[in-house]
């Protein structure tokens, strides 16, 4: 499409979404074309990232659940270049309590936030090796127990490294894309789960993050979102080639 015929379209899709918007009445949330809508875009992700995964490296459970925690406000890329080496260095939780906390904070510095991040990790260390043995918890209300452990990183723990479908993971990316996709209207995270666990299959509650970050990363940009290129574009309401203007967050 050339790009004199581009603006002409855009032109008059926003006309014909604006005079739809003032003439529709809000109507009732329809749960089964939104559930029927959420698996189409689910098969479209999975057929084009068909090795989407958990980007964090790890070989064990609790190497999944230091890095998870290590994980916030750092992007994954930063995170296993620190764990590259914190984990030849660190093993199992006692490791991480034999060390004072400034040491631990050297080692994770890079990864933002090393202080909080550092009470948390001793904090979870002391309790795994106080109450279960060294190992990691299976349980969504043990893991919520854990210092600086929440939902998220309870929910990759679990999904990741036991294969157990506690709810969806809800980061950045599954927070900008569920809202574009029209899949939820909220901004906070527990809500944006709550909405999700209602229309994702729970099959694909683990893989569905995934493929969001996937895709987020690659072509649903937070800035310059990539639609013309997008194998969602079809079902997603938020489409510039739809509405005309680039979608917010
Ligand atoms: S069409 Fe655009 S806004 Fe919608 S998912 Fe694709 S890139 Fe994101």
């Amino acid at each position: 499409m050339g790009a004199s015929t581009l603006r002409g379209y855009i032109s008059r899709m926003t006309t014909k979404l604006t005079s739809r918007r003032k003439t529709e009445r809000p109507s009732k949330i329809d749960l089964k074309g939104l559930k029927a809508r959420t698996q189409k875009i689910i098969q479209l992700l999975k057929r084009a990232y068909p090795d989407a995964k958990c980007s964090l490296n790890h070989s064990n459970a609790f190497e999944l659940l230091i890095a998870t925690i290590l994980s916030a406000q750092c992007t994954d890329e930063r995170v296993n270049i620190v764990t590259a080496d914190l984990f030849r260095k660190y093993r199992k939780p006692e490791d991480y309590l034999k060390v004072p906390a400034t040491e631990l904070q050297s080692d994770i510095r890079t990864t933002g936030f090393f202080r909080n991040k550092t009470k948390s990790i001793q904090g979870t260390a002391k309790v795994l090796t106080e109450q279960y043995a060294g190992r990691v918890p299976q349980t969504i209300e043990e893991l919520l127990e854990l210092p600086g452990v929440a939902r998220k990183t309870a929910n990759v723990v679990l999904g990741n490294a036991f294969g157990v479908a506690s709810g969806v993971v809800v980061d950045t990316h599954v927070t900008r894309l569920s809202r574009r996709l029209g899949l939820t209207q909220q901004k906070d995270a527990v809500k944006i789960e709550n909405d999700l666990v209602a229309i994702v299959p729970r099959k694909d509650w683990v893989i569905f993050s995934h493929l969001l970050i996937a895709h987020g990363r690659k072509i649903c940009k937070a800035r310059n979102p990539l639609c013309a290129e997008c194998v969602v574009e079809k079902p997603c309401p938020s489409s510039y080639l739809k509405t005309g203007t680039m979608p917010g967050s």
